[in-house]
Formats: structure tokens, C-alpha cells, sequence
């Protein structure tokens, strides 16, 4: 079995788990009765609710829930593993970077493209 997705509260998860077995993937959740008596440890613990599939569905069902794994474009995931582990970086040019940016967000004038990258903790990727 391999974690699919880390729901908040059970009330995602089992729409997940719906959603999932709609399409003939069987899935079960973990975590679910810890988290339901102890809501107030999901954050300390980063436990959440994990929803689980069996390795030969994994790449279908993250097709099914690319939505709430990459819920909008605001929540950078990354393109090649999919992780959400991602760190903000300003590459080479990183002092420049830096004061273009401070400059531009005190002058609220956009500078350039410098927009800052992200770069994925896990594959080393660097996302636009
Ligand atoms: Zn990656």
C-alpha cells in the first residue's frame, strides 16, 4: 500500500475514499480514529488522515485526485515527483535577487522577471 494523499479532517477523507472506490479503487484511510479523538495533535503531529492505495492503483488514483493533491496553481507541487516539499529559492543571482526584490515590493513596482523559484526538496527539480 502506498499514501495517496494526506486529508485534514475526515470529512475529506471520506469524500476521497468515495471518489476513489467510484472508479473501483479500493483505498482505506489510517490515522482516522487518532485524529477524530485528538483533532487539536493533527497539526503537532502532521498526522492528518492518509489515504492509502495499493501500488498498481497509485498512478490512477492520483490521476482521479490530481485536484486535491494540486488543488489550484497557487500550491506549487512538483512536476516531476510530485512533492509538495518545496523550498523558495532565488538562484544564482542571489544578493541582486534579493534586493530587486525587497526594492520592488517596497516600491510596489514589479522589476523584471525575477520572480523567485522553487526547487523541490526531493528530486533537486527547479520549477517555474
Ligand atoms: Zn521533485
Amino acid at each position: 500500500m502506498k499514501k495517496i494523499l494526506t486529508c485534514e479532517n475526515l470529512t475529506e477523507a471520506s469524500i476521497v475514499k468515495a471518489r476513489l472506490e467510484n472508479y473501483g479503487i479500493a483505498c482505506y484511510l489510517t490515522n482516522q480514529h487518532f485524529t477524530t479523538l485528538l483533532p487539536i495533535y493533527n497539526n503537532m503531529l502532521g498526522s492528518g488522515i492518509q489515504v492509502m492505495v495499493s501500488e498498481n492503483d497509485y498512478q490512477e488514483a492520483r490521476k482521479l485526485l490530481i485536484d486535491k493533491i494540486a488543488p489550484h496553481t497557487q500550491e506549487v507541487v512538483c512536476p516531476q515527483c510530485g512533492s509538495k516539499n518545496l523550498q523558495l529559492g532565488l538562484g544564482n543571482q542571489k544578493g541582486l535577487k534579493i534586493w530587486t526584490v525587497l526594492l520592488s515590493l517596497l516600491a510596489f513596482i514589479p522589476m523584471g522577471n525575477l520572480k523567485p523559484k522553487y526547487y523541490c526538496n526531493d528530486c533537486n527539480a527547479e520549477i517555474e
